[in-house]
């Protein structure tokens, strides 16, 4: 494909998810595409790396529209993933300790959630019901694929339309509500220390309704192989249809004529121009270095000054020659108290989560098992520490140290199986995908910007003709769903603008 401007031609900055899809519709419609993405792999996020034979995975827990029967099923079918991959569903969303010895258990069936969390604390009960209510309530918003016998389809959707127009009021006081705020009501301590811990605290409780609704219509299920053989998928499906993808290439510039977007420079030098520009990286780098903030608006701005962002993290993966194979297996694994608390990174801590990957043989070799532990993190705190490169370094030391003594508290003698330990940090994630601070989702949906759920964030920016975004920063919530769908949202939006018909061509 030639380096000037041809009729048609977009350029779209960054292969994650949003950008993969961008470009995967944009070749169905008839788009001359290339993409530049400034790592040497597809999947953004979404990927996962290898050592000394164990695979560790930075992403998938549950990926929503999994269920051939759920209408969603075919934005997946649409760019490659349905047929080419395995899913399995848990049974178990995840396990939380207590310190006084019981566990709570976070199933995935709705019924066997009520009936364990009522068992645990009866004096809760108007409490866990009404949660639980609220999880069926949502169960309804499963629009039904083609797939599904035409009567049951058409029973599903009345169900759907009627949840929607009986039930608005409920659904908005659940989005107005936190999760702190909601996990604070429950009496005993075991209950509310759980459902803290289960989600972020500022997070709005449909988010969690809707999580655990997918979860009982297994409509949330986990690809076997995990994150990097679907972006394989996404990155085929794209250069199948005729897209162009260029690794190792940092955008540095936006280069705008006349309040339009013409082209990108690289961090190399060379320029490149097309008759549109989408960005699908990160949103603060985008706004505010490719494009020096001069095409921002109160509006804009507001997110970049006021949202919550989803925490960075740290991010430690071990190799283990252990099969842990009387280990429960979860979506997002168990939750247990310290002996002692811990101070681990920047914070002192009196639990961990461990997520141990016994469901899934291709991410060790036979016999060996790989775990992820995830610990909320601050931004700050590793970016100061950086500025002493050995410091930053014997932190991570540190922290893999103290993670392989908490673990031997819980299994005597791990150290000794321990093939692989490796810390990344906030600093890692933004190093490899650009993300903003690090965060691995993009904008939280709180009670107070949870408007964006009914109206969705602009792709554009204000003053700047054939410039468009799609990805986690122009749809609060992240995910790897709403990847597709924006990528997909924006293509629409450009057929329109060009009279074209939009369509989809299924392989
Ligand atoms: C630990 C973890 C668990 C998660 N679990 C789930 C889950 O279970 N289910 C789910 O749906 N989602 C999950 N997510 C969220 C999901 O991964 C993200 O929301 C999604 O992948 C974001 O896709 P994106 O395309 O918008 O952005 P990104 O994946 O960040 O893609 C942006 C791309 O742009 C590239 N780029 C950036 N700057 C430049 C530049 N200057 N020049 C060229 N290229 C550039 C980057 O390298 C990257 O490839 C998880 C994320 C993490 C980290």
């Amino acid at each position: 494909m030639k380096n000037t401007s041809d009729e048609n031609s977009i350029i779209i900055i960054g292969a994650g998810f949003a950008g993969l899809s961008a470009g995967i519709y944009a070749r169905m419609n008839g788009y001359n595409t290339r993409i530049f993405e400034m790592h040497d792999k597809p999947g953004g996020l979404c990927t996962s790396w290898s050592r000394k034979g164990f695979t560790f995975d930075g992403c998938v827990h549950w990926l929503v529209g999994s269920s051939p029967e759920s209408a969603f099923n075919k934005y997946w079918e649409e760019v490659g993933i349905a047929q080419k991959s395995r899913i399995i569903n848990f049974d178990e969303y995840k396990r939380f300790e207590g310190k006084d010895g019981r566990t709570v258990i976070f199933y995935s069936d709705v019924n066997r959630l009520e009936k364990h969390l009522l068992e645990l604390s009866p004096q809760d009960t108007a409490l866990i019901r009404n949660f639980t209510s609220a999880i069926r309530m949502c169960t309804a918003f499963n629009q039904p694929s083609s797939r599904v016998h035409f009567w049951e389809r058409v029973k599903r959707n009345i169900k759907f339309g009627l949840t929607f127009v009986l039930h608005g009021k409920d659904m908005q006081k659940w989005m107005k509500t936190s999760a702190r705020e909601f996990s604070e009501q429950f009496t005993d301590p075991l209950l509310r220390e759980a459902f803290t811990d289960l989600w972020i605290p500022e997070f709005s409780m449909l988010f969690m309704l809707f999580t655990f609704a997918y979860l009982h219509n297994r409509n949330a299920g986990y690809p076997l192989g995990g994150s990097m053989p679907m972006s394989k998928i996404l990155e085929e499906r794209y250069t199948g249809l005729g897209g162009v993808i260029n690794y190792k290439k940092r955008v540095e510039k936006i280069i705008v004529e006349n309040n339009r977007a013409v082209g990108i420079r690289l961090t190399d030098g060379s320029e490149h121009r097309a008759d549109r520009i989408i960005s699908a990286a990160d949103g603060h780098s985008t706004i505010f270095n490719m494009l020096d903030g001069r095409f921002v608006d109160e509006k804009i701005r507001e997110p970049y000054e006021k949202w919550p962002i989803f925490n960075p993290l740290i991010f430690i993966s071990l190799g283990i020659n252990d099969t842990f194979s009387g280990e429960p297996m979860t979506v997002s694994g168990f939750s247990f108290p310290l002996n002692k608390p811990e101070e681990i990174g920047d914070a002192v801590r009196d639990r961990i989560n461990i997520h141990i990957y016994n469901h899934d043989p291709a991410m060790a070799p036979e016999g060996k098992t790989s775990i992820i532990i995830i610990l909320n993190s601050e931004y700050n705190y590793w970016k100061k520490l950086a500025e002493d490169i050995n410091a930053y370094k014997s932190k991570k030391e540190e922290i893999a140290s103290k993670i392989t003594m908490i673990l031997e508290q819980r299994y005597p003698d791990i150290s000794k199986k321990i093939e692989v330990i490796d810390v990344a940090t906030p600093l890692t994630f933004e190093r490899y995908t650009g993300n903003w601070q690090g965060s691995f989702e993009g904008w939280l949906i709180t009670p107070a910007n949870s408007y964006v759920f009914m109206k969705p964030m602009s792709q554009q920016l204000p003053g700047l003709d054939n410039f468009y975004m799609c990805g986690q920063w122009t749809e609060p919530g992240g995910g790897l769903p709403t990847g597709i769908m924006a990528g997909q949202r924006l293509i629409r939006k450009i057929c329109k603008e060009d009279h074209r018909k939009f369509r989809i061509i299924v392989k």
